[in-house]
C-alpha cells in the first residue's frame, strides 16, 4: 500500500480543482456584462498579460474561475484562435502541485507539451500548457499558486 501511494504521487499528477476554464471573447466589456448581468457572478480582477497578449477578466464559480481572454494583438495566440474558430471555450486548466516536474513527466510519458519549464500566467500564477493534439483535443493548462 505504501509503495501504490508513493507511486502514484510520483507518477499522476492529481489536480486537486479545475483552477479555471478559459473563455476566448471577441470583447472583454461586452462578455463581463453577460457573466455580470445575466450569471451574477462578479468580476474580481482584470489582468493584461503581455506575455500572451491578452487582458483577462476573472469570476469565481466555488474553487473555480472563470477566465475571459480579449487578444490584444490579432497575431498573438487568442487573436489567431478567435480568427479562426470563433468565440468559445479555449482551454481547461487544472491545479496541480510542483508544476515543471509535472511537465516534465508528462513529457517523459509522451505528451506534446508546449511549455517545458513554467512560465508566469495570470493572477501570479506559475502555469504550463499541453498541446491540445496529445490530450483529445482540449488545450490543457497546468496551474500552480506557488504563494501558497
Ligand atoms: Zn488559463
Amino acid at each position: 500500500m505504501i509503495i501504490n501511494t508513493f507511486a502514484r504521487n510520483l507518477y499522476i499528477m492529481k489536480p486537486s480543482h479545475i483552477e479555471h476554464i478559459g473563455i476566448a471573447v471577441k470583447n472583454l466589456e461586452e462578455s463581463i456584462k453577460y457573466y455580470e448581468e445575466v450569471l451574477g457572478l462578479e468580476c474580481y480582477n482584470i489582468e493584461e498579460v503581455k506575455d500572451q497578449k491578452v487582458k483577462t477578466a476573472f469570476f469565481k464559480v466555488g474553487d473555480t474561475k472563470i477566465e475571459l481572454l480579449e487578444s490584444t494583438d490579432p497575431e498573438g495566440p487568442i487573436g489567431k484562435y478567435v480568427e479562426k474558430k470563433g468565440e468559445g471555450i479555449h482551454h481547461i486548466a487544472f491545479a496541480v502541485k510542483d508544476i515543471d516536474n509535472q511537465l516534465k513527466k508528462a513529457e517523459e510519458k509522451g505528451i506534446r507539451v508546449i511549455d517545458k519549464t513554467s512560465r508566469s500566467g495570470a493572477e501570479g500564477l506559475s502555469i504550463g500548457f499541453l498541446h491540445p493534439k496529445s490530450t483529445f483535443g482540449v488545450l490543457t493548462e497546468l496551474c500552480e499558486d506557488k504563494n501558497k
